[in-house]
């Protein structure tokens, strides 16, 4: 549904604030975002969901089947961060980031690494700006859970598989002995057509949005030919016969993050497979200015979820500390997800202007300055109330 379409309708957003900084932050973040979407003529429903580490602990329940149900009813979701000392590494991140990514088949991560107005970059840019975005792949590669460790020290491995995933399935089973017997562990990875056809898609109307005629293949095809080789391929062929607009280069991932420290400007929009894009997208997220500006989406078909890059920072929740822009960021990603394209620029250019033309000390304690996050989030929504905050992009 286009932005027209629903100009002066009322979107449900579901919010997951989650674990330490992840409150302090989507309270900023949906303050914006529903100034935003007001000046554009919609309203922002919300309702709140418990989930994350204080729920977990105090009730046991992690990421309820009957909440999948009851979330897929809303237009996006916003979540802070989950995670916390309290509870083992990897409970909460797979039981509710990883379920909500595999059930609502949120095959794109979506991670925009933009500089901004006096935020520190660790490569100096000489006054250009970086504007470049990472598509990954958010759902196959070596993220298919297919693996696992030898039992004992004979040899062998054997596993059934029996996945589920949007589109398809995988059935069968990987068996393997290695000789002389030993331990061993294997994670196998996969790319299908209907995966890699879909990402390519993204990536190119990506390209398209934001003017441009060229996308990054990331690859490693000369060490994995099977699997890169056909992420490669695949992704040429989509763009040779659906994007005639479009032109590619394909780059090894290994190049790519030597080009990248010398000049953060070199590419646009970067196509990777899911491990590459993971690492990919940290690096462009530290050299845009670290993950209090990083925002970042999973995109599905259904519903999306859209969450700053950084984590529960159990360290600083609560001090005020928190910079909520990484936050604010990922709430115009939500806006724009949802049809509010000028909604979302306009979140965009209060930030710029915000970061641009405020005193050092009304800045993020992140950037030198002595705004708590409120703070950040208040003058924030001042300039979106204000309007005309000028371009964001350079
Ligand atoms: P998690 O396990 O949830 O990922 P973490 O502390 O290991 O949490 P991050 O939350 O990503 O990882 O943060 C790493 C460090 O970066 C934090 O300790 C914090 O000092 C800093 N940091 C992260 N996010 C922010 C933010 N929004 N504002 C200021 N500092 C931040």
């Amino acid at each position: 549904m286009s932005g027209a379409e629903k100009a002066g309708k009322n979107f449900k957003i579901a919010l997951i604030a989650g674990d330490g900084i992840g409150p302090e932050v989507t309270a900023e973040a949906r303050k914006a975002a529903d100034a935003a979407a007001s000046s554009d003529g919609a309203k922002l429903e919300w309702s709140a969901f418990p989930f994350g580490a204080a729920h977990y602990l105090s009730s046991g329940e992690i990421l309820p089947k009957s909440s999948l149900s009851e979330l897929a009813e809303f237009d996006a979701l916003m979540l802070g961060a989950i995670g916390a000392p309290s509870v083992k590494p990897g409970i909460l991140e797979r039981g509710i980031l990883l379920e909500l990514r595999f059930a609502f088949d949120q095959y794109i991560n979506l991670r925009p690494a933009r500089s901004l107005p006096n935020v520190p970059t660790p490569v100096p840019l000489g006054g250009r700006v970086m504007d470049s975005v990472v598509i990954r792949e958010n759902t196959e590669d070596l993220y298919m859970g297919l693996g696992g460790v030898s039992s004992s020290a004979d040899g062998l491995f054997e596993t059934r598989l029996d996945l589920k995933r949007g589109g398809y399935t995988l059935a069968g089973e990987l068996k393997l002995s290695v000789s002389p017997g030993m331990s061993f562990a294997v994670q196998a990875a996969l790319n299908t057509r209907h995966g890699v056809e879909r990402i390519t898609r993204y990536a190119c109307e990506t390209a398209g949005r934001r003017g441009e005629t060229r996308v990054t293949i990331v690859t490693k095809s000369n060490a994995a030919p099977a699997l890169y080789g056909y992420f490669e391929d695949t992704a040429k062929q989509v763009i040779d016969s659906e994007y005639p607009g479009i032109k590619y280069d394909v780059v090894n991932v290994d190049a790519l993050c030597y080009h990248l420290v010398r000049d953060p400007l070199a590419y646009g929009v970067l196509l990777c497979p899911n491990l590459f894009g993971d690492i990919v997208s940290d690096l462009q997220a530290g050299l845009a200015g670290g993950l209090g500006t990083a925002a970042g989406g999973n995109i599905g078909d259904g519903l999306s979820m859209f969450e700053p890059v950084h984590g529960s920072a159990p360290d600083i929740a609560g001090t005020g500390r928190a910079n909520p822009i990484a936050a604010v960021l990922s709430g115009a990603l939500m806006l724009r997800h949802i049809g509010l394209e000028n909604a979302a620029l306009n979140v965009e250019r209060a930030v710029g202007d915000y970061l641009e033309h405020s005193p050092r000390a009304e800045l993020p304690f992140e950037f030198g300055g002595g705004a708590a996050c409120s703070e950040v989030g208040g003058s924030i929504l001042k300039k979106l109330q204000e309007g005309d905050n000028g371009e964001f992009r350079s």
